[in-house]
């Protein structure tokens, strides 16, 4: 039977999906770059010609081995399905499972037959079993059920190395000067000056968009890097934009790279005894762990669960999250240049910086959300909606965490070199120097202690809010500190 098979810009792997047993003399394969996706929002240029290079060379890799690919520019991807449906005239059209919400309702009323969705090691059915089954939703136990399921470093029912976890070797300050190996370069070929030229973007040379750059990233990381990921894996240093973190998001996350093959090199890896057990439970976490979680989540919790905003956060989105110019916290200045400049940052920055500092300044999450969905690389609505309303802003009532992650300066003055040229000092919560962090880190907890205060997880947190002398002049510079971030001068 004669078929259209739709390839979503994230299912670009030829193994897996619609386009598994697909047949070259058969199949049409359909791709559509779609306005929404290319216009729609005020996307990172480097995001764009990520997705759509990616695309374009994929579409071509499925030409040379024989097929027929219609790769059309439409309003919508319905849009381009219709047009590609009516010059074909095959009524058939199929699709793996989609990543988002939305564009499952939309491939659904567009008749489209769903094949179900393997880009992940945990079928969405399974996890839905998992999460049924639980009072909380604690990734520990999720991870700790997929190491034996999938038999990854166990023996038997028992964790190698001992334990199931290794993050307390794995929170290491960064080391004072810190060059590590050289970053992998990607050079640039027709179809990426094509696509940089038509978004009038000058691409770094940081990400590939072949599967052939994607499995050369695979293997720099495994081969300079997975040894020493876990203890630096919280580290921030201005020295070193990524240290040992291993760039692979990007994709996994558009189809590029299979998370199996991801976890069989690094187990292979692991094996020639090599790699530490710390770094490769702390990088094996994060791939059958916390990845597969988030997406179970993303499908359990449903589609209104990026609505959450269970703290009442209604502060517009800070300026200083579009131009690094408006604010002179160091920290953020940093990072807001990195994302501008490669689309990236590790998840410290992520959390302990841009969430954090979401959360204790108590913006809307859902204008947080959709500027760190325009922002990075590797963001899809399966991962940005739990990282986010979840995890980073806490916005969803602790259903998927069971405590915010708000912290003060204290804790990136641990974990980075931001602090030393920083104009605000770390230590200090009131006054002209205190580092906005510190002051608004108690100033949340003491706007939320009705929410928290019974959490036990939290109860060191208010004892040291309970013995603040100074609270009343807290608050105000709080209010000082809020006011000028709005401005864009803190
Ligand atoms: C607020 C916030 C937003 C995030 N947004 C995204 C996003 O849009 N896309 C995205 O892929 N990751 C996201 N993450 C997770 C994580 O920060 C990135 O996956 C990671 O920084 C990507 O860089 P890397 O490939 O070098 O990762 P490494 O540190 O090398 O980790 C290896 C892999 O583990 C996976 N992983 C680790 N943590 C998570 C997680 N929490 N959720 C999902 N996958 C995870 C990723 O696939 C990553 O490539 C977010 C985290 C936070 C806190
Ligand atoms: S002092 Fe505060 S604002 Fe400045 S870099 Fe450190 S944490 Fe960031």
């Amino acid at each position: 039977m004669k078929r259209i098979i739709y390839i979503p810009f994230d299912h670009l792997h030829r193994n897996f999906g619609a386009l598994k047993g697909a047949d070259p003399k058969q199949d049409v394969i359909a791709m559509v770059e779609s306005a929404r996706m290319t216009s729609g929002r005020n996307w990172h240029k480097e995001r764009l010609f990520f997705l759509i290079s990616s695309a374009r060379h994929f579409a071509q890799s499925l030409q040379e081995e024989g097929f027929t690919v219609e790769y059309v520019k439409a309003a919508t991807t319905i849009d381009g399905l219709e047009t590609i449906k009516a010059k074909y005239n095959i009524n058939g059209v199929f699709c793996a499972e989609p990543s988002s919400h939305l564009q499952l309702a939309a491939l659904k009323e567009f008749d489209v037959t769903l094949i179900p969705n393997d880009f992940f090691l945990t079928p969405r059915p399974l996890f839905n079993e998992w999460a049924g089954s639980q009072k909380s939703f604690l990734m520990e136990s999720f991870y700790r059920a997929q190491r034996i399921r999938l038999g990854i470093l166990v023996e038997g029912n028992k964790p190698t190395g001992g334990a199931w976890n290794f993050d307390k070797e794995n929170r290491l300050p960064p080391p004072k000067k810190y060059d590590g190996p050289k970053y992998l370069e990607h050079k640039r070929d027709e179809i990426d000056i094509e696509v940089a030229k038509e978004l009038g973007h000058t691409p770094t040379t940081t990400w590939a968009t072949t599967r052939k750059g994607a499995l050369a990233q695979l293997k720099n990381f495994i081969d300079n890097h997975f040894a020493e990921f876990g203890p630096l894996e919280d580290a921030m240093t201005t020295d070193n934009w990524a240290l040992h973190h291993s760039l692979l998001s990007p994709y996994l996350n558009n189809g590029l790279l299979h998370a199996s093959e991801v976890i069989d090199a690094a187990v292979k890896a692991f094996k020639t005894g090599d790699v530490p057990i710390e770094s490769a439970e702390g990088f094996i976490r994060q791939i059958i762990g916390w990845r597969e979680y988030v997406n179970g989540m993303y499908w359990f919790l449903g589609p209104d669960y990026r609505n959450n905003n269970q703290l009442n956060a209604t502060r517009k989105l800070l300026p200083l999250f579009t131009d690094s110019d408006k604010t002179q916290m160091n920290c953020i200045k940093e990072t807001v240049t990195d994302i501008n400049d490669r689309a990236w940052v590790h998840h410290i920055p992520r959390l302990m910086l841009l969430s954090n500092l979401a959360l204790v300044t108590g913006t809307n999450p859902q204008e947080f959300l959709d500027w760190m969905r325009e922002v990075f690389i590797d963001a899809t609505e399966w991962v940005m909606v739990p990282n986010v309303i979840g995890m980073g802003v806490h916005a969803d009532g602790g259903a998927m965490m069971t405590k915010p992650y708000a912290a003060g300066g204290a804790y990136i003055s641990r974990m980075s070199n931001y602090c030393k040229p920083c104009v605000y000092n770390p230590k200090l919560r009131i006054g002209e120097d205190a580092c906005p962090f510190t002051t608004l880190y108690w100033d949340f907890l003491d706007r939320h202690k009705e929410a928290f205060t019974k959490n036990h997880r939290m109860s060191q947190q208010f004892f040291g809010l309970n013995r603040l002398s100074d609270l009343p002049e807290l608050k105000m510079r709080a209010e000082e500190v809020l006011s000028g971030l709005e401005q864009g001068t803190i």
